[in-house]
């Protein structure tokens, strides 16, 4: 028998991770609602930076990502030095997995919270322990309630993906003040900028008012920018120094630093995206409501649908992706009798709309 290498074993305590189709067979152009990429694709200024940035690609980034975390600092109002950029919040995500984790470690994360927790966790060789929900909203008193001498990590997205559940700031102080220093909280504020609610907090707050928070970010949802792969993280400077010694030397490339200095720059995109998500997502939900249907309250730019079994939930998919359109199956997640529908534009909402309630008339 011949012998072949052997990865680690934790490597095969995890399935590929498989992201939002994109394709349907015989469909030129599917309405993907698959990702929640965002309803207005990159701002034009991102497109122009990135083909401008093309004539100096014989020349290596700056691997500190200086001049973007300039520019996020002073959008954002927040000190340059204490932000790490990177290929996508993910990679910032696994980064901290891998610095504060590891074999002997338990990490904490919410029953329907982000799989990227989970898989990376296991991959680091940490034990991943999940909190029961209540209304598919994180419960602070489940997390803590898992909390043992050996927990490093807590994760939370909020807004949540796949469920779109918001904690209020006064929860997230709760978890805080209840978890142990020496625990890390890292809070994926990746919808942040959709949130339309005066008792939010992305996470700055709790990450300067200690050493233990970190905030990660991406560009992938509102500024449409998912396929350069551009994220950022907020964090207490040792932390932010951990960050800097375990990243890649150049984690971010010319093209993308560039489409994200000039997504900062467009003069109100932020505002519009948001805007246009607030009302395009209470449409729908409204519309999807009226056939009967439960639509799960989402701070996000999509709506969790339950469609009350697994069955009924796939034959809505099937006729979905008859009509063209592709959202998200949750049964990884947990939610079988669910799917995820990104906020797209409002001729894209209507599709859905429509195709749902031809669905429910049979
Ligand atoms: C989309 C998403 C991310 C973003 O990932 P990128 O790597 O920045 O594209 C992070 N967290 C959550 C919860 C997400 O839904």
């Amino acid at each position: 028998m011949s012998r072949t290498p052997a990865a680690r074993p934790e490597v095969f305590s995890v399935a590929p991770y498989v992201g939002g189709e994109s394709k349907l067979p015989g469909v030129e152009k599917p309405l993907k609602l698959s990702s929640n990429e965002g309803a207005f694709g990159p701002p034009p200024s991102a497109i122009t930076a990135m083909a401008e940035a093309a004539a100096n690609m014989h020349r290596y980034p700056d691997g500190s990502s200086a001049a973007l975390r300039h520019e996020i600092g002073a959008k954002f109002g927040l000190d340059p030095a204490r932000i790490v950029c990177g290929n996508g919040s993910d990679e910032l995500l696994v980064l901290l997995i891998q610095s504060y984790g590891g074999p002997g470690t338990e990490l904490i994360m919410s029953e329907h919270g982000f799989s990227v927790y989970e898989i990376a966790g296991k991959i680091a060789g940490c034990t991943v322990k999940k909190a029961p929900e209540t209304n598919l909203t994180t419960d602070v008193d489940a997390m803590l309630a898992l909390v043992t001498p050996a927990t490093r990590m807590v994760f939370l997205a909020n807004p949540n993906n796949p469920t779109g559940t918001l904690l209020p700031q006064s929860e997230m102080l709760r978890l805080r003040e209840n978890l142990p220093a020496d625990v890390l909280l890292v809070i994926d504020a990746a919808y942040s900028e959709y949130v339309d609610r005066p008792d939010y907090d992305p996470g700055v707050a709790l990450v300067d008012a200690g050493e233990n928070t970190v905030m990660t970010r991406t560009f992938s949802k509102i500024f449409g920018m998912g396929g350069a792969r551009l994220g950022w993280a907020y964090a207490p400077p040792a932390i932010a120094d951990v960050l800097n010694r375990v990243r890649p030397p150049f984690p971010v490339n010319n093209f993308a630093a560039a489409a994200g200095i000039a997504a900062l720059r467009e003069p109100g995109w932020l505002e519009r995206g948001r805007a246009h998500n607030t009302q395009a997502k209470r449409r729908l939900a409204e519309r999807l409501t009226q056939t009967g249907l439960t639509v799960y309250p989402s701070e996000a730019n999509f709506i969790l649908v339950d469609f009350g079994t697994e069955d009924h939930a796939i034959a809505a998919d099937e006729h979905l992706r008859a009509q063209g359109i592709i959202v998200r199956r949750v049964k990884s997640y947990g939610l079988p009798q669910c799917l995820r529908i990104t906020i797209g534009t409002d001729d894209e909402c209507n599709r859905v709309a429509t195709a749902m309630a031809e669905f429910r008339r049979g």
